[in-house]
């Protein structure tokens, strides 16, 4: 959050604490307040088919199982099916500490868990939807980074493309190519290489943990939030070995 962003949430924080007659602005509006000014107000008012809610409850508990069962990844924070701007559902990670540095095993579990909504929809309903497409924009942008930036790739430590960014805006302004047309394509391999051995991981875990995905997908199309503490009531204790 920027400083502008902070001082929204905690307005916003304010007004909710008042709207609901508290005495004081608690954990439960600043909740509500963040994912307002990060996702937008929720949609209760809008009309979900019972099979779309399904499908969702499974993509969102494919995210969930998976961030659970990869203990690299951050915990979960919460799983919610109730619309939120433009998203019909959304699972959230809470980091223990602030990250500066991520490697490469964080990546690749941040990657399959990306994935994870898509490939539960896949496995359950045997059907693609048009809902997976943030999440293979963040993976494929994270598998991008890994092999033009950070050098976890086959193609070695090296660094691909020079970006000029403007820093304060966060924004990559221009991409100068510096590299030739034999080592774009070998790019775009190592990039589809990442996301597809990241994806089969995905798949695997979630046929291994099937029963569990399909007690979270319960849980969220009967109680529409599912936080931590009842997550981890659902699937148990989260596995200390890494099944990846
Ligand atoms: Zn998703």
């Amino acid at each position: 959050f920027s400083g502008a962003d902070i001082e929204n949430m905690v307005n916003e924080a304010a007004l909710l604490a008042a709207k609901r007659n508290k005495e004081a602005v608690d954990q439960n509006c600043f909740d509500e307040a963040k994912d307002r000014v990060m996702m937008g107000p929720e949609r209760r008012s809008l009309a979900i088919s019972e099979e779309d809610k399904r499908v969702t409850a499974y993509h969102e508990a494919g995210h969930a199982l998976l961030r659970h069962v990869i203990p690299e990844n951050d915990p979960n924070y919460k799983s919610t099916i109730i619309p939120r701007g433009r998203a019909l559902g959304v699972s959230m990670a809470l980091p223990i500490q602030e990250r500066r540095n991520f490697s490469k095993r964080y990546l690749l579990a941040n990657i399959a868990t990306a994935l994870g909504g898509r490939v539960a929809e896949e496995l359950i309903f045997g059907e693609l939807t048009t809902g997976a497409q943030n999440d293979f924009e963040q993976a494929t942008e994270m598998a991008r980074k890994m092999v033009t930036q950070w050098g976890m790739s086959e193609l070695g430590p090296l660094s691909f493309g020079k970006r000029e960014e403007q820093i304060f805006l966060g924004k990559e302004l221009a991409h100068h190519k510096d590299y030739s047309e034999k080592t774009a394509i070998e790019i775009d391999e190592a990039i589809r290489g990442i996301v597809m051995e990241c994806y089969n991981k995905a798949r695997h875990l979630l046929e291994t943990y099937l029963d569990g995905l399909k007690k979270l997908a319960d849980g969220l199309l009967e109680r529409e939030t599912l936080v931590a503490e009842e997550i981890e009531e659902i699937l148990g204790p989260r596995p200390e070995i890494s099944p990846i």
